[in-house]
């Protein structure tokens, strides 16, 4: 499928927290609930369209790095965004997100775009953070949020969509 531009995206975030899931559901819009820890770098593709544009989004999954919390400076080059998740029923994952944005600072570009994901909204009575906390943190760090389900889909799309948009207009507005 041809496309008029490529954008970089990361993940980023705690082990277990849905980050290849999250992948796989907007690349296959299918669903594996196991888990398999692999080493090194995965990546996902697929072309989506903007404002009638077409945009092939290349999407680096830290497929078993951030387990150690830090990733290497090579994984964050060229991205326009990083999608920074925690899991909405694993408070230690919220309670994580400071630290993964000092790594994003110290180690992106300051262009990057950076959007917190809440992910596992369908486990609603599991839940520890609420939305409404969420959001008061990414808007306090001056950051892009959503909550979304790898498993339902709900909002998956949606992330990369939303981002796509934001970093496309800023290339337009000339930023
Ligand atoms: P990663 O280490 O951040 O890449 O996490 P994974 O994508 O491997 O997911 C970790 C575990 O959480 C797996 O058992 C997934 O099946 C499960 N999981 C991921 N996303 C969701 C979700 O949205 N809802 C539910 N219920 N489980 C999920």
């Amino acid at each position: 499928m041809s496309f008029n531009y490529l954008f970089k995206f990361v993940l980023i975030g705690d082990s277990a927290v849905g980050k290849s899931c999250l992948l796989l559901q907007f690349t296959d819009q299918r669903f594996q609930a196991t888990h398999d820890l692999t080493i090194g770098v995965e990546f996902g593709s697929r072309v989506i369209e903007v404002d009638g544009v077409s945009i092939k989004l290349k999407i680096w999954d830290t497929a078993g790095q951030e387990t150690f919390r830090s990733i290497t400076r090579s994984y964050y080059r060229g991205a326009a965004s990083a999608i920074l998740v925690y899991d909405v029923t694993r408070r230690d994952t919220f309670n994580q997100l400071e630290n993964w944005i000092e790594d994003a600072r110290q180690n992106a570009s300051e262009n990057t775009q950076i959007i917190i994901v809440g992910n596992k909204i369908d486990l609603e009575n599991k839940r520890e953070v609420s939305e409404e906390e969420g959001r008061k943190f990414a808007e306090e760090n001056g950051l892009w949020f959503l909550e979304a389900s790898a498993k339902t889909g709900h909002d998956v799309n949606q992330i990369f969509q939303n981002m796509t948009r934001i970093i496309y207009q800023k290339i337009q507005n000339g930023e």
